[in-house]
């Protein structure tokens, strides 16, 4: 039986009436359905990693017509006829870190992103961890990304100046049978250079000071914390100060393609010249794939709901929580089942879901999601109150039918290479996935060994975190700028200097966001109730703009009118 023949015989069985037909060394799936679910369910009856290059599923929601993506509200020819050697398309973590790598060759790099600012979209919704990955299947692209990944970030955070943390995870087991299958993870989990640990009941309290906590397990040292958005934005900045053009506020919208190769990429700024295109875009990356011509994935979204909780909880565990699960990333809902996650700033985090939804770009919460989240989390610990969640988010996961990353030179169009369904663990896998395809576009580039760019300078510097010092040091950073000694974010303690650093940084930062992104204004307890109106008018005064001018989020989100003063009017 040939592989459309099986696929057409599976949706059968299952009663669903919907056409499957080849497509790019893959299938295509055509049809109206009632369900999301069953939309998705068809997506991965028709899945086979051997025979085919993946699934393209067209098949439709009836009654549904898509949100329109967001888009930006600059129309302008400013980048018209502009030819970089290679072009990035998306500024998340795996974009912003191909882009740097770029920049260790001697080529010219460019970098468009459709938001107003890196790190908008999955890369600053999501939990923050670098996974150990222990979860992963052996043989597959995210556990090999996921291993290196992992290992590189230590000197990812000397070189950037951003802080990882090596909290640890401690996978525990709820059931007596777990405790028998160690031999086997740990057997996996040496295939894939992860090292493991057991964990006795009495040993997992030292970690977990929560009195319900009565459970062994095995532990992960490798598995860390850091501030996803910060690494994003410290690995743009870098790549600018190595020659990067990064253009916010650009989207990619076509492409023209002739005899197999892009020619140009059209955007809302013009069209561009590049030799060579990368396609990081996220939930979108199966629509750049098909401007380039080189469709043979669909990205369906899976929602992941999240609760921040007040710092105060941080000492009930310093180690990642999650509960042992046989089937991993891999099994039902596709999750790694979340937990009790610690943040680089010491925030608790409970989550995340998993839910299949149409949309790519809804971030809205919603009252059963969060309810799921806690009512499972906080089975963990109880003594975690409701009252202690100071915010919650959700994030929007880049999945495949396949369930793996898509890392590839194009077999179909020449100078095309996508780093694409970039799901978890996208962020801990992200450096090592910009070694490859960095390394790929330089070859193309040079038409044979990748050159090195001799001035390549991979260091950068931090914005001081005052909170975190010395007295000794505090005191000597007040006498040489007295703004460092101005609090404007009390829940996080926050000065005027350090958000007036993060407005004079090398990249666009003109809202409230892009500000807390960098320094944490607004993050705390009060979630900016106090701090906001003052960070608008530092931003506007820093600019020469109005505080009118000044939005949350890019186009299309004043905050409320302020006076010059930061009060409201
Ligand atoms: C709830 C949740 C929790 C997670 N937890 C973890 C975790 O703890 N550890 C971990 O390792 N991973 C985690 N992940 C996964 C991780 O967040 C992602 O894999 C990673 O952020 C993907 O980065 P990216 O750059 O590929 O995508 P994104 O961050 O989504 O960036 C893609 C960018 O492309 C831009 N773009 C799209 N279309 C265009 C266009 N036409 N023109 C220009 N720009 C465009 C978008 O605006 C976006 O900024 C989690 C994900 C979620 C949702």
């Amino acid at each position: 039986m040939t592989y459309i023949q099986r696929v057409r015989r599976a949706l059968k069985k299952r009663g669903f009436e919907v056409g499957a037909e080849e497509f790019n060394g893959g299938v295509r799936l055509t049809g109206e359905l009632d369900s999301w679910d069953d939309v998705v369910e068809c997506g991965r009856l028709a899945v086979d990693k051997k025979r085919s290059r993946g699934v393209v599923n067209d098949i439709t929601l009836r009654g549904y017509s898509p949100e329109p993506v967001r888009r930006p509200d600059t129309r302008d020819d400013s980048l018209d006829g502009y030819a970089p050697d290679v072009l990035v398309i998306g500024g998340g973590i795996v974009g912003t870190a191909i882009a740097r790598e770029l920049t260790r060759y001697k080529l010219k790099a460019a970098l468009v992103e459709k938001e107003y600012d890196v790190a908008t979209a999955q890369s600053s919704r999501n939990d923050g961890m670098i996974h150990a990955g222990i979860d992963l299947k052996p043989n597959c692209r995210k556990v090999k990304y996921n291993t290196r990944g992992n290992k590189l970030y230590d000197v990812l955070s000397r070189e950037l100046d951003v802080p990882i943390e090596r909290t640890g995870q401690l996978v525990f087991y709820t059931a007596r049978w777990q405790k028998l299958v160690y031999p086997l993870i740990k057997l996996r989990a040496s295939k894939n250079d992860i090292p493991i640990y057991p964990v006795s009941r009495e040993k997992a309290k030292e970690y977990v000071r929560e009195p319900g906590f009565n459970y062994g397990g095995f532990m992960c040292p490798s598995a860390g914390a850091v501030s996803p958005y910060l690494m994003s934005v410290a690995l743009a900045e870098n790549a600018v100060k190595n020659g990067l053009d990064l253009f916010v506020d650009t989207m990619v919208t076509g492409m023209e393609v002739k005899e197999g190769k892009i020619v140009s990429v059209a955007t809302n700024r013009g069209t561009i010249y590049p030799k060579v295109v990368i396609n990081a875009a996220g939930v979108f990356s199966d629509k750049i794939a098909e401007m380039a011509r080189d469709r043979h994935f669909t990205i369906h979204p899976r929602r992941g709901v999240e609760a921040v909780l007040d710092k105060k909880s941080y000492p009930k565990s310093k180690t990642v929580l999650g509960r042992f699960s046989i089937s991993g990333s891999s099994g039902k809902g596709h999750t790694k089942g979340g937990g009790v996650i610690v943040t680089i700033d010491h925030n608790l985090l409970l989550g995340p879901s998993a839910r299949e939804c149409p949309e790519r770009e809804n971030e809205a919460t919603t009252r059963e999601e969060l309810d799921e989240v806690v009512e499972k989390q906080t089975a963990l610990a109880p003594e975690i109150k409701r009252s202690d969640i100071i915010t919650y988010f959700a994030g929007t996961r880049a999945a495949t039918y396949e369930e793996d990353f898509i890392v590839e030179v194009s077999p179909v169009t020449k100078n095309f290479i996508q780093a694409a369904g970039i799901q978890s663990p996208g962020v801990t896998a992200a450096p090592a996935i910009a070694e490859d395809v960095a390394l790929w576009a330089a070859k193309m580039i040079s038409g044979g060994e990748a050159i090195p760019n001799e001035n390549f300078d991979p260091t950068r510097k931090g914005i001081p975190v005052v909170r975190e010092m010395t007295p000794a040091e505090r005191e000597e950073l007040i006498r040489s700028d007295p703004d460092f000694g101005e609090v404007v974010c009390r829940c996080e303690q926050i000065t005027k200097g350090e958000i007036l650093a993060a407005v004079r940084s090398p990249l666009k930062v003109d809202s409230v966001d892009a500000v807390k992104r960098r320094v944490r204004a607004g993050m705390g307890r009060c979630q900016g109730g106090f701090c906001q109106p003052l960070v608008v008018d530092i931003i506007a005064k820093e600019l020469g703009i109005s505080p009118e001018e000044v939005t949350k989020k890019g186009a299309g989100s004043a905050v409320a009118p302020y006076s010059e003063k930061g009060r409201r009017v």
